[in-house]
């Protein structure tokens, strides 16, 4: 497989212009009409590629979590449907400074995680694709987890040992109610997906208050979980990565007050862009949480774009601040059996 695409990618990127949506010619004249035309940018959004799913699936978010297998698929799809182009270019494209009259695709990763390096970027660089990483400041070289992980962890383990999470969390300061609220569901990372949607003092109450509770459990060196260290970021920077922003400490902008959502995307971008002695032009909001006040935050720091997690087309024209992103994991691409689909993958990547 990893031979075809590798035939396949330069003569696909050369001829990325060609007519686009080959498979679904039929009707597209109305697809184009109702659609708005063919000229559109789609983002594609990943955070881990992983080559043991189902280990990768029980200590991760299974939304955040792709097979290599699967992720080889998706860019096979991409290259044969789109061209492929930097979010430089995707800027370009939406502020009508490059016209378009097929689809073109961004691959952006959020969060830095070590497997990008492992799994991802040999297929990238083998295709000459462009990619973006997002980077929370603070958590690389940290060796640490991000706390959406750390949370994770820590409910998973409360919940195996029969634990009840209300102890440590009255003990973090949250009501009754809030309590019943996070935890409603059984679900392990549907509850640290509340827990991380806090503001960042009152999670890191959270966190600490969990890891007394249950105890830390796992170090630094955390498998599917660890992250990229700066050497490897400065490697793949070498090699033709952007890096973009994400926040210094991952925090959810609109839940934060004026001067810790500034110091987190203004003086985060200083951080990266000192670190990495080059322009970081490219932000990505942490949870794709956004608001007005957020975006101007984001138009005050001077970004030239900025993700989201809505999974929308985008359109010449559309706010570059406020870009719709299709976020994949291994269940984006499954059929009712659970295998991968390459039709369900062609309805979600190429929506
Ligand atoms: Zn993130």
């Amino acid at each position: 497989m990893l031979m075809e695409i590798s035939r396949l990618g330069r003569r696909s990127l050369k001829t990325a212009a060609a007519p686009v949506y080959r498979g679904l010619s039929v009707g597209r004249g109305l697809f184009d009409r109702f659609s708005g035309g063919r000229a559109r940018v789609l983002i594609l959004g990943y955070h881990h590629v992983v080559d043991d799913i189902d280990e990768a699936e029980r200590l991760a978010d299974p939304g955040m979590v792709v097979s290599t297998d699967s992720f080889r698929r998706h860019l096979q799809l991409i290259c044969d449907n789109c061209e492929v182009v930097s979010m430089d270019e995707v800027v370009r494209i939406v502020r009508g400074e490059r016209a378009i009259g097929h689809t073109v695709a961004a691959i952006t990763f959020d969060d830095g995680y070590r497997d990008f390096l492992e799994n991802a970027w040999p297929l990238l660089r083998v295709l000459r694709l462009p990619v973006t990483i997002y980077l929370p400041y603070a958590a690389i070289g940290a060796g640490r987890m991000l706390d959406h992980d750390r949370l994770s962890l820590l409910v998973a383990s409360a919940l195996r040992h029969g634990l009840s999470l209300s102890v440590p969390l009255t003990r973090a300061g949250l009501a009754e109610e809030e309590i019943d609220s996070l935890t409603e569901r059984d679900d392990t990372f549907a509850t640290a997906r509340r827990l991380n949607d806090l503001p960042l003092a009152r999670r890191e109450l959270v966190c600490r208050s969990l890891e007394e509770f249950v105890g830390t459990g796992m170090g630094a060196d955390t498998g599917p979980l660890a992250l990229l260290d700066w050497d490897s970021i400065t490697d793949l920077v070498r090699e033709g990565v952007t890096i973009g922003a994400h926040t210094i400490n991952h925090a959810v902008l609109p839940l934060e007050d004026g001067p810790t959502a500034r110091f987190e995307v203004a003086h985060g971008k200083t951080l990266l862009e000192g670190r990495l002695g080059e322009a970081v032009r490219h932000f990505a909001y942490p949870t794709g949480r956004h608001d007005e006040t957020t975006r101007r935050v984001v138009q005050r720091a001077c970004f030239d774009s900025a993700v989201t997690t809505e999974a929308l087309v985008n359109r010449p024209g559309a706010n570059p601040l406020a870009l719709g992103r299709i976020c994949l994991s291994e269940e984006s691409t499954r059929d009712i059996r659970g295998r991968y689909s390459d039709a369900v993958a062609r309805l979600r990547l190429l929506i």
